[in-house]
């Protein structure tokens, strides 16, 4: 048996309106058409990453239009952990090495997984299977039911990736019934893609991260964290990572304070107590601030949670997300549902997100400080953008059109 998460409850009706009356019945009719489905989600983790939030809104929502869905873990360790480290980023370009140990460690660990799925004998119509971690569980359990259908969602941008890694998983991956990529400009080259399906990722606008929070008390709780909400502030909220180029803001704040003097910069970052390169990459940003009194950063480890993200994302009078390479990049959505003006990268996710209005897309330092100083000055021009941003996130990138998607998706794989 995988290690099942408890996602609690959700209510599709809970987020009538704020969606369009049109989505809410095609959920409604897909679900009847599937009508109990029993669908099984796994992935490598509970805690942290992309995945797991959308999962966590995803899967009780699931439940709640009728379809029996579950959430499971599949068993993991340090050294299997590492492997798919080098996998991930090696599907995402890097270098690495692929030895035989290294294959023997990611097989043994999708083998174990695949035999307690075997063991369970519960019987599931769809196999929802997130990420390369758990990429062979289908090729394992060989023989678990012909008629289960098998979905790979892939989270990531694979359009360049290391070459052995993928010569190695693309057999397994083509073996899938169907499979889900973000946008079809991330689908690696050469292989055989049956089903192939284009979804991009969601938020949860009713979450602590997103749901509403009054001017006051987003205030209120930005105020305990030392900013002065009676001056601008830029923000971006980002892991401390070169690809989403934290010393490139502090560059682009010190261009923009030229012209708007009061300005302030907050810089957000989640970090893991064993990644080292997070913590190399938040001291080389410490070391750049150059201990300016107007640049502040935070980190969960000084208690910056979802409710905080969502306060400073709320207040903020202008998001930034200088990213120069980003998978879909939630936090432009999360910034735009709370109608905030974006200046962001011209990269992965971010223009299909952004294009609509709700911000301006930028390729340098000098670019970005000039559509910073522009929305600092103009606070009319700066409400409009927010107010187009945010009905563009209504329409695309809010969880129940996931939900749609993925919905009519089972339908046409088990043809009902
Ligand atoms: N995030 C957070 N706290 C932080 C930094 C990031 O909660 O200090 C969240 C952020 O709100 C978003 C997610 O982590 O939901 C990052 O997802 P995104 O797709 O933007 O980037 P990734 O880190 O997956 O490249």
């Amino acid at each position: 048996m995988l290690q099942r998460v408890n996602p609690g409850t959700k209510s599709l009706a809970d987020y009538r309106s704020i969606i369009r009356r049109e989505l809410y019945d095609e959920i409604r009719d897909l679900s009847a058409r599937l009508d109990g489905a029993r669908v099984l989600h796994v992935n490598a983790t509970s805690f942290g990453g992309g995945v797991a939030e959308i999962l966590y809104t995803l899967v009780p929502l699931m439940r709640d239009v009728g379809i029996q869905a579950d959430w499971g873990i599949m068993f993991g360790a340090e050294p299997f952990f590492n492997v798919t480290k080098g996998f991930h980023n090696a599907l995402q370009g890097a270098d690495y090495e692929l030895t035989v140990e290294g294959r023997a460690i990611y097989e043994e660990y999708n083998r174990q997984s695949a035999a307690a799925l075997v063991e369970a004998e519960d019987e599931w119509d769809l196999m929802f299977i997130h990420d390369p971690q758990p990429a062979l569980l289908k090729h394992f359990t060989e023989g678990l039911s012909e008629k289960t259908k098998w979905i790979w969602r892939c989270h990531i941008d694979t359009s360049t990736p290391n070459k052995q890694v993928l010569d190695y998983l693309a057999p397994y991956i083509e073996g899938y019934d169907a499979q889900i990529y973000t946008m079809n400009e991330y689908t690696p080259p050469g292989i055989e893609l049956p089903n192939l399906t284009l979804i991009p990722p969601a938020i949860d606008p009713l979450s602590p991260k997103n749901m509403a929070l009054s001017h006051d008390d987003a205030r209120y709780i930005v105020n305990q964290f030392g900013v002065d909400t009676s001056r601008p502030f830029i923000l971006q909220v980002s892991r401390f990572d070169p690809w989403k180029d934290p010393l490139g803001v502090i560059d682009v704040y010190r261009a923009a304070k030229e012209e708007v003097p009061e300005t302030q910069l907050v810089l957000i970052g989640s970090m893991a107590h064993d990644d080292p390169e997070g913590w190399d990459y938040w001291y080389k940003t410490v070391n750049y601030a150059a201990g300016d009194q107007d640049i502040f950063l935070f980190s969960n480890l000084t208690n910056v949670g979802a409710i905080e993200v969502n306060a400073f994302q709320s207040l903020a009078d202008v998001v930034i997300q200088k990213s120069i390479r980003e998978g879909f990049g939630l936090v432009v959505s999360e910034a735009l549902w709370k109608g905030r003006p974006m200046v962001a990268g011209r990269v992965g996710g971010i223009p299909m997100q952004v294009t609509a209005g709700g911000g301006i897309l930028v390729d340098t330092v000098h670019e970005a400080a000039t559509a910073c100083a522009k929305l600092l000055k103009d606070p009319e021009y700066a409400a409009e953008m927010g107010r187009r941003g945010k009905e563009h996130v209504r329409e695309h990138y809010l969880t129940p059109r996931l939900l749609r998607d993925d919905l009519a998706l089972f339908a046409k794989l088990l043809g009902v």
